[in-house]
């Protein structure tokens, strides 16, 4: 484990904190125009990051899937993993549900002044059907190309297992040709996120230059319940977790984690997060390279607890601003599509606003207006976007740390 001793200043989280709130005083000051202007700082930096994604994933799956061998161990693993996503997510839709039928945000909502927008097209599976038919990539070029991640860790697990099939010698060389190009990929990662500050700063400097206040008034009791939502997720659930299932003092956990945390917040993308995540799992809380490849590239695209919470409010706030009531049957049917639709939602940008429409489907919430309304809420998406994904990283992370506790590693999250 990696032990710090650096001045306060050489921090880079700190720097990172520095950045945004330069970022934000700049916004503020300088505007649209300013925000025009070192909006390339972030998008350079996003690009970094997502250059190193598809190496990253495809070198840390086969290393560590070849690593953990096939039979009871895989097995065990793959349980554990799929149990905790499904927990931790189904626990955070019922947070959103206990919020958003305590504060009704959308009772009596006018949205007809507020500012509106043109959704991203975002390519979302529309049905469970497609959400399966995703994981089998027709090609593998392809997927990587394209960023597939589903396809792409759907191959690599089979690659992995059909390593630990070969016999001895071969099956040693491959794992140590993937074992150090995943070294090599971390590396890389360490030295790209000393850029963080930077592309922290322009990031954040052109989200707060491009937003208006005034798209925000109208939705405000909407964006106090998704935040409040998010924040007693975070704060309260996704602690105990680690408390009752992990043995882990939660408070070192979010120290370990300031780095993604602060990253995810910035690029709203849990995927762009993804190395920064793997390192600070790693080489902060501790756990072993076994895991963190099992864990968290599924988990970014998978676990999405911040989107799942998101899901299920978003959907009744635009059924209530509509006036129609929900029985206890579709809260239910929002309740298990909202988890559908985070683990079909890409680890990108909006993906969560963009997949919002299964949810409304499932319960046939359809129309022009309710597009109106999906319109508003993307208007001002984007700060929600950015506290769901730290949310949806956090869990990842909780995931790996409580995984690694269940398989016996006892040096995690210690200091
Ligand atoms: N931006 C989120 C993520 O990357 C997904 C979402 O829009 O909810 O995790």
């Amino acid at each position: 484990m990696e032990i710090v001793h650096e001045p306060w200043y050489r921090r880079l989280h700190l720097q990172i904190f520095a950045a945004m709130a330069a970022g934000t005083v700049a916004g503020l000051v300088g505007g649209a125009e300013f925000a025009a202007k070192v909006a390339w700082l972030g998008t350079l930096f996003v690009s970094l990051l997502k250059m190193i994604i598809v190496p990253l994933v495809l070198t840390s799956i086969i290393a560590g899937v070849s690593s953990v061998g096939r039979g009871a161990g895989l097995g065990r693993l793959f349980g554990r993993t799929l149990g905790y996503y499904v927990l931790s997510s189904l626990l955070a839709i019922l947070v959103g549900l206990l919020f958003v039928n305590v504060i009704r945000p959308g009772v009596g909502a006018d949205l007809t002044t507020a500012a509106h927008k043109d959704l991203p097209v975002l390519d979302s599976p529309t049905d469970i059907g497609s959400l399966l038919l995703r994981v089998v990539p027709t090609n593998v070029a392809k997927a990587a190309a394209e960023a597939d991640m589903l396809g792409l860790i759907f191959f690599c697990i089979l690659f992995g297992l059909a390593i630990t099939a070969l016999p001895d010698e071969p099956q040693r060389l491959l794992r140590q040709v993937f074992d150090a190009a995943f070294q090599a990929m971390m590396k890389l990662t360490g030295w790209i996120i000393r850029f963080a500050p930077i592309g922290v700063f322009g990031l954040i400097a052109r989200v707060v230059g491009d937003s208006g206040v005034e798209a925000f008034r109208a939705l405000g009791l909407y964006m106090l319940t998704i935040a409040s939502g998010l924040t007693v997720h975070l704060f309260v659930t996704l602690p105990l977790l680690l408390i009752f299932l992990g043995r882990i003092n939660p408070r070192i956990h979010f120290r370990n984690m300031l780095e993604p945390l602060t990253m995810a917040f910035s690029t709203s993308s849990s995927a762009a997060t993804l190395p920064v995540t793997i390192r600070a799992v790693r080489e902060k809380v501790g756990v072993s390279d076994r895991v963190t490849s099992f864990v968290l590239p599924m988990g970014a695209t998978v676990n999405m607890d911040g989107t799942a919470l998101y899901e299920c409010a978003g959907a009744l706030f635009i059924a209530q601003v509509l006036g129609a009531e929900l029985t206890l049957v579709q809260q239910g049917i929002v309740v298990m599509t909202a988890l559908l639709a985070s683990i079909g939602a890409a680890a990108v940008p909006s993906a969560g606003l963009v997949i919002i429409f299964l949810v409304t489907e499932a319960v046939n919430l359809r129309g022009p207006q309710v597009e109106l309304i999906i319109g508003t809420m993307f208007a001002i998406d984007r700060p929600l976007d950015m506290y769901r994904t730290a949310v949806n990283v956090f869990s990842d992370s909780c995931g790996a740390a409580i995984i690694a506790r269940a398989e016996g590693e006892e040096s995690v999250d210690t200091a």
